[in-house]
């Protein structure tokens, strides 16, 4: 084992401390003291604790306060917490203590870091965008927190090497997810493309490699290309007395990335692997007209696509980027960018707003009282009323794969699922168990079928049942692959335990039948109801999904009753799994009264349907006319079909009421939503028919993978009556929301 000289750690961690030293922004000599106080004491607290890469844990605090100090411009109150930032968290000492020797604003700073933990690593989970950034407001009452934050995820980032392969993996993707659209979105461009390229480095090791490797390979020839390119232009400028540099940028990795991505194109067929930028040295009131002459000297020498002119001078960007964007052709057919802006806009550009507000004072040696200010107005940027909170997440929606999601479990835990990806393959994805009894979800804390399809950013919660088990339909409800055998499994797994009683129903059928129980009958049941397997045939059996009138249809032995019941569906007298219809719920409250020649028909055996052609509902006048299949249909008395049957064969007319026409009230509307399973409908019926005594108007019942609604019209004497039917239904099992609706 490598046993590191202390004397000589020492010697590199004073070296360490000290070129920190020399990037502090020039400020209050009383606050150097106290970065040396944060230094001995962050020294002090880490002292035993060491990095992954084996470095003393020291070095990253160090770091973290370099990136604050230099790459972001902060000041030293700054690298003051920069070097404190992990010391509450993963030390003995206290907040009260960093409160007692450095004051309350660097304790309350160093809070907000040790709080905004949180928020990223688990609570970001909930990305509800509103959530997401109140949390980011409130716990950085200062932004120093989230600057210091993003410098220590750069630094974490860079030194990425050292961690597992999963922790890779995960920290890359939230670094894509939540740190590089927050630093765009403070205007931090350079330490954005830094946080995006270091990502891609561990999430997409190939492609990364092939790009760089890309980019590296046809250098020279671009050099080549870019500098006939650039020469006309440098030529006119310098006639024009314009002091300008023109420099060639690459794009980042990442860019590139997204581009091929984007396009579906190999590295070799993106064209602008770079942008030519020229800046020009001229004084701030002069920028925005000496741009455009630059613009029009580029446009002398190259035609331009009009469509891809961007002018950020005019209107600049919301993170405060400024610059003239056009696409001209170059003479060899190839497309190419320019970027025209000023010294100041290039600083702003690449620095942030740090270099913004030096310019605004005019001084650069005032960047520090000015920060406060640039602080300010990162805080209006992130509370920005204007940028509504979706506006904001969808910045943070940028994904690294359009092929993958990135969803979150109810503790925060990232998952990537391909995309199109459902609930459903969420919960196998976790595990078969979870999978196999799921019922539903929430997602973003809403009831969603398994089916639902998921976005980036959904955080899932899987509902469960003991009793739920996965089911033939799951197929079409999953893409992965992962998924898909596991429900496989599960089913076969499943219908074995229904071989038996399946088994045991066919047997007493058959007997009730008259059939013999003999392999040949069964194998005639399986075949005819194109069944794969016995076990197959056992379990719809078991389940009641097939039953006597298969057997009899497919033994021939029809019977009047058989026959029967397979046209008319009779109210309460089919298989109890049998939902009740609305024309059933209706003739249920209805009083039929038999009229002239209809007394030799026992009314009570009959069966009555509610004729669609008038829909008569509770309080419409109504009349029962007798089928010649000797069902009862019941029609609207103005009905012009009633009228026209009644003048034909006004003998098959039976009289018919309603039980209790006060019963009338006026019609109110609800929706319900729970989770699907058999007999729903007759239940929700009964509560409000028999329960409640109500009469409904309509039902509307829609089930979708696992899940309910019902949209129910019914008639209601008093708003307090349907509160009263709202509760009721409420204590419903599975029920989980019932809402009053307009109707
Ligand atoms: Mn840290």
């Amino acid at each position: 084992m490598f046993i590191p000289d202390p004397e000589q750690e020492k010697a590199a961690i004073l070296h360490r401390y000290r070129s920190l030293l020399t990037m502090l922004p020039p400020g209050n000599p009383d606050d150097k003291i106290l970065v040396r106080k944060a230094f001995h004491l962050a020294a002090e607290a880490h002292k035993t604790m060491r990095r992954k890469t084996g470095e003393p844990y020291i070095f990253h605090p160090i770091e973290v306060a370099k990136i604050v100090a230099a790459e972001i411009g902060l000041d030293r109150i700054s690298v003051v917490c920069a070097l404190l930032h992990d010391v509450v968290e993963d030390t003995e000492y206290s907040l009260a203590e960093i409160r007692r020797i450095f004051g309350e604003h660097v304790a309350r700073i160093i809070d907000g870091l040790t709080k905004i933990e949180g928020i990223f690593d688990q609570a970001s989970s909930s990305l509800q965008a509103e959530n997401f950034k109140k949390m980011l407001l409130t716990l950085s009452d200062d932004v120093r927190v989230i600057l210091i934050k993003l410098a220590d995820r750069l630094h974490n980032m860079r030194t990425l090497d050292a961690m597992p392969k999963h922790k890779q993996l995960r920290t890359a993707s939230e670094t894509i997810y939540l740190y590089a659209p927050l630093a765009h979105r403070l205007g931090l461009y350079t330490l954005k493309t830094e946080l995006e390229d270091l990502a891609l480095k561990y999430t997409e090791q190939e492609i990364y490699q092939t790009i760089t490797e890309g980019l590296r390979d046809t250098e020279k020839e671009r050099k080549r290309f870019i500098s006939k390119f650039i020469l006309p232009i440098k030529k006119s400028l310098a006639l024009q007395n314009f002091r300008f540099r023109i420099v060639a940028r690459e794009k980042s990795v990442y860019s590139i990335w997204e581009k091929m991505k984007n396009k579906g194109i190999p590295f070799e067929e993106v064209y602008d692997l770079f942008a030519i930028r020229i800046i020009i040295d001229t004084p701030y009131e002069k920028e925005k007209v000496d741009c455009w002459s630059v613009y029009s000297i580029v446009t002398d020498h190259y035609r331009p696509n009009i469509d891809r002119l961007r002018d950020w001078i005019s209107m600049p960007k919301a993170n405060g980027y400024e610059a003239l964007h056009t696409t001209v052709m170059s003479h060899s057919g190839r497309w190419v960018e320019i970027q025209i802006r000023s010294e100041r806009m290039e600083e702003i550009a690449e620095k942030g707003f740090a270099a913004h507000w030096k310019y605004k004072n005019g001084d650069p040696k005032g960047t520090v009282t000015n920060v406060d200010r640039w602080l300010n107005r990162l805080k209006d940027l992130l509370k920005n009323a204007e940028s509504n909170a979706i506006e904001f997440m969808e910045e943070f929606q940028g994904f690294l794969f359009t092929d993958e999601i990135f969803v979150f479990t109810p503790r925060g835990e990232l998952r990537n699922l391909p995309v199109n990806s459902t609930v459903l393959d969420f919960a196998y994805a976790i595990h078969s168990d979870l999978g196999n009894k799921s019922i539903g979800a929430k997602v973003n804390h809403k009831l969603a079928p398994l089916n639902q399809a998921l976005k980036s950013g959904d955080q899932v919660e899987i509902i469960t049942s003991q009793k739920q088990a996965a089911r033939e339909e799951w197929y079409g409800y999953v893409v992965t692959a992962r998924a898909k055998s596991q429900i496989k499994t599960a089913i076969k797994e499943e219908k074995r335990k229904f071989a038996a009683p399946g088994r045991q129903k066919l047997e007493n059928i058959f007997r009730q039948a008259g059939i013999e129980v003999n392999d040949n009958n069964i194998n005639k049941l399986q075949n005819k109801y194109n069944y794969g397997s016995v076990i197959d045939l056992y379990y719809d059996l078991a389940l009641d999904l097939i039953g006597m009138k298969e057997v009899r249809s497919t033994f021939h032995t029809l019977t009047k009753a058989g026959w029967f019941s397979s046209i008319i569906t009779r109210p309460f007298r089919g298989r109890a799994t049998e939902q009740e219809t609305l024309s059933e719920t209706i003739i249920r409250q209805m009083h039929l009264q038999p009229s002239n020649k209809a007394d030799d028909l026992d009314l009570t055996k009959m069966s009555y349907e509610v004729s669609d052609c008038c829909n008569p509902v509770p309080g419409d006048e109504i009349a029962g006319f007798i089928e010649p299949n000797e069902a009862i249909r019941i029609h609207r008395a103005k009905c012009p079909v009633a009228i026209a049957l009644m003048a034909k064969y006004s003998n098959r007319i039976i009289k018919t009421t309603w039980i209790d026409k006060e019963s009338v009230g006026f019609p109110a509307g609800i929706r319900i939503t729970g989770i699907d399973r058999k007999g729903f409908a007759k239940e929700i019926i009964s509560v409000i028919a028999e329960n409640m005594d109500l009469n409904i108007k309509s039902l509307h019942l829609e089930a979708n993978a696992g899940m309910m609604e019902a949209v129910i019209k019914v008639y209601v004497y008093s708003t307090n009556n349907l509160h009263l039917l709202i509760n009721e239904l409420k204590k419903m099992p599975d029920i989980k929301m019932v809402t009053r609706i307009e109707v």
